[in-house]
């Protein structure tokens, strides 16, 4: 018998009929003699819904009414999916972030996990009881108010729970049935992964792959929790996010190829070669919520002035220019471009670590295909390429051909 964390996302328990069908998986699961912990998402479009309301009264709301009213998308979930398994005959109950002492930090909309109580969690199990938590909420235990964990923290609220009880295993019902190789819409032949390391699973979640909210992966990584991805539409295997040591993970160099389109990219020109000036942008950035990702700075000239160019999303790129502009004047900067037909392409492989030119057979790829360049970042486990948004799809199958397909036909 073993102690399981199941979560299910907002496309499972997207109406009654799925709710119903949820109830039965999670049945099973308890029929096998299993504790079960259920971690549920709002019905989906609930919290797109909940947003638009809020929006409709001013763009520019208070992101405490914004996390009060958005939890409540999970907190009308959690009651249906309970009161499914009762009629069922199995005895269960329904808990918000708040009863479950989901303590978090007071950042509205995008909180971060300090503590989780989990003493009615505990509870509850011991009296045979099946628990169905809300995902993405919490509460600030200064100011007693309701917090939310950001876009797609469900998945964070159950590996968070699955850590803090020290569960098993923490198993993520969606509606894709595993990981992949690449975006199989994309690439007809990606192929499904039975295991992931949780670091390679954060490069691909933080790149684009949006099968997990990537502060989920991260704290599976520091708890150690192995994540199941599986789909909760069809019953057959998924894939294992795990840091256990397998032989095989290191002999595979590349294990996905994915691409993001929300990528911009501006250059500032003409700014002073001196020390404090790139900290000046960048904190005014910061300061602004925009996540800068790649950045370059050119060789100065000789009259002291260098270029840097840096990347953020598609949708912070007027909001960036903005705090340019006003940054730059301090900063010397002569102009400002911007390119918003950018998208970034990139490789993820654990086995990057032991191997070399890996980097340089994707700039041959690449321009075997004639796909530009424009920018060029690196980590110890990934290439990424920023290129022309039109050659997204392109850039992503000739990538895959090289490093998957042809390397399982043991070419390359
Ligand atoms: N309902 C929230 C959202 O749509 C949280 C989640 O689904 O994980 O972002
Ligand atoms: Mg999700």
């Amino acid at each position: 018998m073993s102690l399981v964390v199941m979560k299910f996302g907002g496309t499972s328990v997207g109406s009654i009929e799925r709710i119903r069908n949820v109830a039965k998986i999670v049945e099973k699961k308890k029929d096998k003699g299993h504790d079960v912990i259920v971690a549920v998402s709002a019905m989906s479009g609930e919290t797109d819904r909940l947003i638009g309301l809020l929006k409709e009264i001013t763009p520019d709301y208070s992101l405490r009414e914004y996390d009060q009213l958005v939890s409540t998308g999970e907190t009308a979930c959690i009651p249906l999916v309970t009161q499914s398994l009762l009629v069922d005959g199995y005895d269960a109950i329904s808990l918000t972030g708040l009863q479950i002492g989901m303590e978090t930090d007071i950042a509205h909309s995008k909180a971060r996990i300090l503590n989780i109580r989990g003493d009615r969690i505990k509870q509850a199990i011991s009296e045979g009881k099946i628990v169905v938590v809300a995902g993405f909420q919490g509460y600030n235990v200064e100011t007693g108010d309701i917090t939310t964990l950001g876009r797609g923290g469900s998945d964070t609220t159950a590996v968070a729970i699955a850590a803090a009880v020290k569960a098993d295993v923490c198993e993520i019902y969606t509606d894709v049935d595993g990981v992949y190789t690449a975006d199989p819409r994309i690439v007809k032949n990606a192929k499904k992964l039975d295991t992931i390391s949780h670091e390679e699973m954060l490069e691909l979640a933080s790149l684009g792959a949006k099968v997990l909210q990537s502060r989920s992966v991260e704290l599976g990584m520091n708890y150690n929790v192995d994540i199941m991805v599986l789909s909760s539409l069809e019953d057959k295997p998924g894939t294992l996010v795990t840091s256990k040591e397998d032989k095989n993970m290191e002999r595979i160099v590349v294990s996905g190829v994915t691409s993001d389109k929300n990528q911009a990219k501006i250059t500032l020109l003409g700014v002073k070669d001196e020390p404090g000036v790139a900290v000046k942008i960048f904190i005014g950035l910061a300061e602004a919520n925009i996540n800068v990702d790649m950045i370059i700075q050119n060789v100065a000239t000789e009259d002291g002035k260098t270029d840097i160019s840096f990347t953020v999303p598609k949708t912070d790129l007027i909001k960036a220019k903005a705090a340019c502009e006003k940054l730059g004047k301090d900063a010397g900067v002569q102009e400002i471009l911007s390119d918003e037909n950018i998208s970034k392409v990139s490789i993820v492989g654990i086995g990057m670590k032991s191997h070399s030119g890996v980097a340089a057979t994707m700039f041959k790829v690449l321009s075997d295909n004639q796909i530009n360049i424009k920018m060029i970042s690196t980590s110890e486990i990934k290439v990424s390429c920023i290129i022309e948004e039109k050659f997204t799809e392109l850039a992503v199958r000739v990538l895959h051909s090289a490093f998957i397909t042809e390397k399982q036909n043991g070419q390359l």
